[in-house]
């Protein structure tokens, strides 16, 4: 090593004594040495502390600076890339993104884990302490903001240029604690200690108009056009994430939107003295991207969730014009071949009527063109059957926040009607049916009909729910154009939810199939060869002993509870919503302490019943089932009469991060959401790939799931949709199965005589109301082929080496799921992108 010295830095190539190369090398440098020397570099020059105060909340800001600039020469070769639009783009429109921590993700993804492992290691540093110091941002729900951020890491990794379009909500999703039993909210104020992953682009901003009202005029051509008076204007700048996919060059951009007051002092307001309302012109502009709104919860809060929707939306779709007319240089007709818009759900769907003001209002498209050009560019992804979780917004809100909008809208839909009525003659009914605009009591404005019409492509997320989408909600939009509808199943990465939340079975299937499966899933086919060797069974179960041991200890800090790893794992982890049903697996609980207590010389196989998840605040049963999962947890955690055989934990403030401990220590996947429900899940997904047996229903991905791993490694119960449909039709009531149930009966009569709640009868009462005369999602119709089902996964959990067998195939088989498979069919059959690699010279 030759010591040369930087001419203008005089900084040397020596690093507490070890050569690092040349300087630049601290920026880029993969190796250990350069890490060490770059951790060292941002302590000093970017974190700003001298050694004596440094905590490992400083090293782990340094070393994520330090892998940040690794991303960048990637990040900025890629950018260029797709500036030229030499190819096209997709661009993921979504109103969560729930990305996780980034650090290891970036670590494996860049191959530098070993090498951060060594340079911490170097300063006296524990890699796995550092990484346990990162938060996460909780800019989503649940599984469809976990969606997004799949999908971005296959994007990337698959190579194909794509910008992810959202915001970024200074506070997340809640954050979750549990006092005396009940859910309470507390701020998630992730930004408080910074984000070193993001960099703002204040110079990249676009402005946001609001409320007011529309006029006509005469353009200097003498033609009739719009002109849109805001109310209200603010803007929006950009945030940018890198998004580098694993083991390649490409490294795509997550760009969250953030609003702020158009002047910082409204001048006018300033020079007559009102500083005040100058300052709170200020506040509410930034009120937009203040919050996320947790779904499920009713009404509240309507005008500001549009506006947070409408304003994302338009920053994104100007950004993208932007790049297309002023960096390609290129015209708007070739719009739809450079760019695939994907609309997340119906949040983004405004952007339907958006891209139709832009192009007509702002670049003075005629209508046709611009209709032609909008529908081929964007593809609607729906999520939800679930007639309370699809968006409209009562028109009168509608018209004053967005007048110009509405008057889009009822343009396209004057349109759209003439052409059914061309092909459905004489069908008012179906008219009003298909309308843009709901009539049934007051009139709203109907996103999905909206997101259709205005879509090449419309997809559900599950062969199941695709199908169900084209029977019912979609129904007439399927008569009307079945070749825009398709099926995309979802699916969730294998990087980060097996490589990164799994290292002792990613150790396992690198040493058996080699290291293949991490970009190609279906190579998990190779351990079916290894389900008879002995030896790989043991060393099967060693790592899922070693992750139960390592979620037993996190269980503990968290909860104070103590777990025995030799116990079955049963698992269920998601949203708390009536239709996944919760309360049903809390009957399973409930009938085996029942059993127990009315019988001492019972034995069972010990299982350990997790939960995880957080209601919508405003979610009152929701809630109420939280109280009874800590209730019943309490006594049975307490009762030595049963506490030898089964333990209850509510895991607090379920999350990406405490999600990648949860998944590869479960044995047992629960599943149970009521026939017809759950769009696809992705939880699903990610136990299967972990090696955990699933009961479930034919609900969502779960149909796939069995199909892949074979019925007999799938514990099935339940009513079908079509049956649960029949049920419903033919007036269920659920005291008939009470009725029928003598088993069911007591269980309820424990809950409803206070047994979980010393004595209380009011606490639980809800509960038991809505068991007994509502009953919405079927718990009690499912109830005895799922308590017949859990006995016979006893009984096959007995025989340890039956289920290891069961445990291994499920994961050979789970390669379909991959997200890597599902952003494949998207750019192949929905957007027409294909892969272009990155050059970084
Ligand atoms: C995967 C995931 C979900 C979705 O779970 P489902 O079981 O599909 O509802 C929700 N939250 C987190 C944190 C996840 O990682």
């Amino acid at each position: 090593m030759t010591d040369v010295v930087n001419t203008i830095s005089g900084e040397s190539t020596e690093h507490n004594g070890k050569p690092v190369g040349p300087t630049g090398q601290t920026r880029s440098g993969m190796t250990a040495d350069a890490l060490r020397a770059a951790v060292s570099d941002h302590l000093l020059y970017s974190i700003a502390r001298p050694p004596a105060v440094l905590t490992p909340e400083h090293y782990y800001r340094a070393l994520s600076l330090a892998v940040r600039d690794r991303m960048q020469k990637r990040w900025m070769a890629t950018t260029q890339d797709f500036l030229d639009l030499s190819s096209k783009v997709t661009c993921y429109l979504s109103a969560e993104f729930l990305m996780g921590p980034q650090l290891g993700n970036n670590l494996l993804n860049l191959g530098i884990e070993a090498e951060a492992r060594q340079a911490m290691a170097d300063l006296g540093q524990d890699l796995d302490v550092i990484l346990d110091c990162e938060g996460e941002p909780g800019l989503g729900n649940g599984g469809l903001g976990r969606l997004a951020a799949c999908y971005l890491d296959s994007l990337a990794t698959l190579e194909r240029p794509a910008i992810g379009y959202g915001i970024r909500y200074e506070f997340g999703i809640f954050k979750q604690e549990i006092q005396d039993g009940w859910q309470v909210e507390k701020t998630d104020n992730w930004l408080v200690r910074g984000n070193p992953w993001e960099i703002d682009k204040p110079d990249a901003a676009y402005t946001v108009n609001w409320g007011g009202h529309t006029e006509t005029y005469e353009d200097v051509t003498g033609k009739f056009r719009v002109r849109w008076l805001p109310q209200r204007v603010l803007k929006g700048v950009s945030y940018d994430t890198p998004v580098q996919g694993y083991g390649v060059n490409t490294c795509n951009t997550l760009t969250l939107w953030s609003a702020r007051a158009v002047e910082s002092f409204a001048l006018d307001a300033f020079n007559t003295g009102d500083f005040y309302k100058a300052v709170d012109e200020e506040v509410v502009s930034e009120t937009v991207s203040k919050v996320l709104y947790p779904n499920d919860e009713p009404e509240a809060g309507k005008r500001l969730r549009l506006l947070q929707q409408y304003f994302f939306v338009t920053c994104s779709l100007q950004d993208i014009l932007n790049i297309h007319l002023l960096r390609a240089h290129l015209p708007l007709s070739a719009l739809p071949d450079k760019w695939a818009i994907q609309l997340n759900d119906t949040h983004p769907s405004i952007a339907v009527a958006e891209l139709m003001r832009l192009l007509i209002d702002e670049h003075q498209l005629g209508w046709d063109e611009a209709w032609d050009l909008t529908v081929r560019t964007f593809g609607y992804t729906n999520h939800t059957l679930l007639p309370e979780a699809l968006e409209t917004w009562p028109l009168r809100i509608f018209g004053e926040a967005l007048p110009r909008h509405l008057e889009l809208i009822y343009e396209i839909n004057d349109r759209f009607l003439a052409e059914v009525r061309a092909k459905f003659p004489d069908d008012e009914d179906r008219i009003r049916r298909m309308s843009l605009i709901g009539e049934d009591g007051g009139k709203t404005v109907r996103m999905a009909h909206l997101a259709t019409v205005g879509s090449h492509a419309v997809n559900g997320v599950a062969a199941l729910h695709s199908e169900l989408l084209k029977a019912s909600v979609l129904k007439d939009f399927y008569g009307m154009w079945p070749e825009r509808f398709g099926n995309v199943t979802n699916g969730v990465t294998p990087r980060r939810f097996l490589a990164l939340s799994n290292p002792g079975l990613r150790e396992l299937l690198d040493d058996t199939i080699g290291t293949g499966w991490m970009t190609d899933l279906e190579r998990l086919h190779g351990l079916e060869a290894f389900v008879d060797d002995p030896a790989f069974r043991q060393r099967w179960r060693d790592v899922k002993r070693a992750n139960k041991s390592r979620l037993a200890e996190y269980v503990h800090t968290a909860t104070g509870i103590e777990l025995d790893p030799t116990w079955m794992f049963d698992v269920q982890v998601k949203r708390i919503h009536e239709y996944k049903r919760q309360h049903l697996m809390v009957l399973h609980i409930i009938t085996l302490y029942h059993r127990l207590k009315n019988d001492p010389t019972l034995t069972i196989p010990p299982r350990v019943f997790i939960f995880g998840g957080k209601a919508a605040p405003g979610y009152f049963m929701a809630k109420r089932i939280i109280k009874l999962i800590n209730a019943v947890g309490e006594t049975v955690n307490a009762d030595p009469q049963v506490n030898r055989f089964m333990r209850v934990v509510f895991l607090p403030n379920f999350n990406v991060k405490n999600a990648h401990l949860v998944y590869p220590a479960a044995n047992l996947s629960e599943q149970i959401s009521t026939a017809g429900k759950e769009a696809s899940g992705t939880g699903n997904m990610k136990f299967m790939i972990n090696g955990a047996l699933t009961i479930g229903t034919l609900d969502g991905a779960n149909v796939e799931i069995r199909q892949e791993a074979g019925a007999e490694n799938f514990f099935l119960f339940g009513l079908t949709e079509g049956q649960v449909e029949k049920v419903k039709a033919e007036g269920y009531r659920p005291v008939d199965y009470i009725d029928a149930d003598p088993e069911l009966a007591a269980v309820l009569e424990l809950i409803a005589r206070g047994d979980f709640t010393h004595g209380d009868t009011e606490v639980l009462r809800p509960i038991v109301d809505n068991f007994v005369h509502h009953d919405s999602f079927l718990a009690l119709a499912d109830y005895r082929s799922y308590i017949n089902c859990q006995d016979e996964v006893s009984k096959v959990w007995l025989d340890g080496e039956a289920w290891t067998r069961m445990s291994i195939r499920n994961t050979a088989r789970s390669g379909k799921f991959s997200s890597d498979r599902a952003i494949a069919e998207y750019c192949d059959e929905i957007w027409g992108v294909g892969p272009m690699s990155v050059d970084l010279d």
